[in-house]
């Protein structure tokens, strides 16, 4: 089943890693903060969501 892809803006601190990894996922946005590319994500492009979220410095990608 497809999970929701989410980036919590305020606890979100820019780093850009998120994009840097993964542009098909993830774009940083004009508050120069990380959004998510799609809305929802299954099988590869959950594993690979999944993956990137444990990199994130401050756990603000969540997969839900
Ligand atoms: S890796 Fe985390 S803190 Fe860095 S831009 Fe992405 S969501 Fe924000």
């Amino acid at each position: 089943m497809a999970k929701k892809l989410v980036v919590d803006q305020e606890t979100c601190i820019g780093c850009g890693l998120c994009a840097a990894v993964n542009a098909d996922l993830f774009a940083m946005n004009d508050e120069g903060k990380s959004d998510p590319v799609v809305a929802t994500v299954d099988g590869d492009l959950e594993t690979a969501a999944e993956d990137v979220a444990s990199q994130c410095p401050v756990e603000a990608i969540k997969v839900e």
